[in-house]
């Protein structure tokens, strides 16, 4: 089973993203999480990426896109693949259904887009903490570190980011609905897009899942 996860931040798609890499066994492909790692690594391209991160500006569709072939060429993804961050616009859709006419997973089957009300994400995102070495996200209430203010992984110090705040989330959720629009349309001409309501707990969204998965005969 080929799947993409799309949705606004706070709507819950890294933490479906790990619980559908638990319970279907199937990589967890997040574009974040490569270039956090390459950045780390110090390799002549996470200097490169670096660079860009650092301006703020966007990672260009051609490095994003030859970071995802080169993860699809690995075996692991023969029989499946959950894409995370990753395509982000329609040209980078377009690449991927490119790449995977010779893969042997074939297609793509389909896009999950987790829908959230504002109040639920005002809600997660005003009480989200993130470690400033590994990138793992917390929650003041709902998944609370170990130590007060410290990773329970890595033991890195945890941050609120500065764009977690209550005016400048309903302007993010905003601008990335505006953004990704051609991307829904084009897999709305596919006939892939599912909307999923993820206003619920994790556990719950993971049982509608399931049973999403099971009437479309991917399971
Ligand atoms: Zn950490």
């Amino acid at each position: 089973m080929n799947l993409v996860l799309l949705g606004p931040p706070g709507a819950g798609k890294g933490t479906q993203a790990k619980v559908l890499n638990e319970g279907l066994k199937l990589p967890h492909i997040s574009t974040g999480d490569i270039l956090r790692d390459s950045v780390k690594s110090e390799s002549k391209f996470g200097l490169e990426v670096k660079k860009i991160m650092e301006s703020g500006a966007l990672v260009p569709d051609d490095l994003i896109n030859k970071i995802i072939e080169e993860r699809l060429s690995k075996p692991d993804t023969n029989k499946g693949f959950i894409l995370d961050g990753f395509p982000r616009t329609k040209a980078q859709a377009v690449k991927l259904d490119e790449i995977l006419k010779n893969h042997p997973a074939g297609d793509i089957d389909l896009v999950l887009y987790f829908d959230s009300t504002l109040k639920v994400i005002i809600d997660r995102l005003s009480g989200r903490l993130v470690c400033r070495n590994c990138g793992e996200n917390f929650h003041i209430k709902n998944v609370p570190p170990k130590k007060e203010m410290f990773c329970d992984h890595c033991g890195g110090e945890l941050y609120q980011r500065q764009d977690d705040k209550e005016d400048t989330i309903k302007n993010r959720i905003k601008v990335y609905e505006e953004s990704i629009s051609p991307l829904v349309e084009y897999y709305e001409k596919q006939k892939k897009i599912r909307k999923i309501n993820a206003d619920f707990s994790a556990k719950e969204v993971y049982e509608v899942l399931t049973k999403l998965f099971k009437d479309e005969q991917l399971l």
